[in-house]
């Protein structure tokens, strides 16, 4: 049977303010007294149901297909602020280039430079985080870290690209915990931050890591975003896309 959708809404509502809670509790933890983001990952999810959940506070969204994101945005509704996060081909740059304020899924010079020519031709700086592969997994998007510095630097001399941060999707290690990986990329967000500043061509500010089964120990180790999909809008359902 079909579940009703009065009863979907009812249980995001539900489900974005346990999140909220559970964010507040860790950061209460972690002895943070800044913010971090909680940021809705809308893959499969209707749009009727990302408008709900904008209307409940969850103002950032996070959008990883290309395609599914065009189709949808039309109907978004209550002006979300939308990050793209997925796996980013350069050819697909300049479909969403002026559509996102934040690319989180940066991982090469080719890309960053298709990002910084189509941002420059739309007359705007596009906003990235450099992802990066922390558990150094052959199969996984994202630079090693030993290739930061140099990507790093690289977009420093970009005009219409500005580097706020890293993320990464960290992989569980034998106890099912991301807790290292988090550590790990806690020490190369601060060094980078430490390595930059007073720089004005950067800004880093964002730490975008956490999903469904880890955010709050992302929020211990220093997370600024996190990127929350199944346990806010439910299981995903993709024989529907
Ligand atoms: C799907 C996805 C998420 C959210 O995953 P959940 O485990 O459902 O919270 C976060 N980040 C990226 C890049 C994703 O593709």
């Amino acid at each position: 049977m079909k579940e009703r959708s009065s009863d979907k809404l009812s249980a995001v509502a539900d489900n974005i303010k346990r999140i909220n809670e559970n964010i507040a509790n860790a950061m209460e933890k972690a002895g943070r007294t800044d913010k971090v983001r909680l940021m809705g990952v809308t893959k499969t999810v209707d749009p009727e149901i990302v408008n709900f959940s904008v209307s409940k506070g969850v103002t950032l969204l996070g959008e990883n297909r290309v395609q599914e994101f065009l189709e949808k945005r039309d109907r978004y509704e209550g002006d979300p602020e939308i990050h793209f996060i997925g796996g980013l081909q350069t050819n697909k740059v300049k479909y969403i280039i002026d559509k996102v304020s934040m690319i989180h899924s940066a991982d090469s010079v080719h890309l960053i430079e298709e990002i910084d020519k189509r941002a420059a031709k739309a007359g705007l700086t596009m906003d990235i985080l450099i992802e990066v592969n922390i558990g150094g997994e052959e199969s996984k998007s994202g630079i090693m870290p030993e290739a930061l510095d140099e990507l790093a630097y690289r977009t420093a001399e970009m005009s219409n690209v500005r580097l706020r941060g890293l993320m990464a999707i960290p992989p569980v290690d034998v106890n099912g915990s991301s807790e290292r990986y988090f550590a790990a990329m806690q020490k190369l967000f601060s060094d980078l931050k430490d390595k930059t500043s007073g720089d004005g061509r950067f800004l880093i500010d964002t730490l975008s890591m956490g999903m469904s089964g880890d955010y709050e120990s992302a929020i211990m180790h220093g997370s600024t975003v996190v990127r929350i999909g199944s346990v806010l809008y439910g299981y995903r359902d993709y024989s529907k896309h």
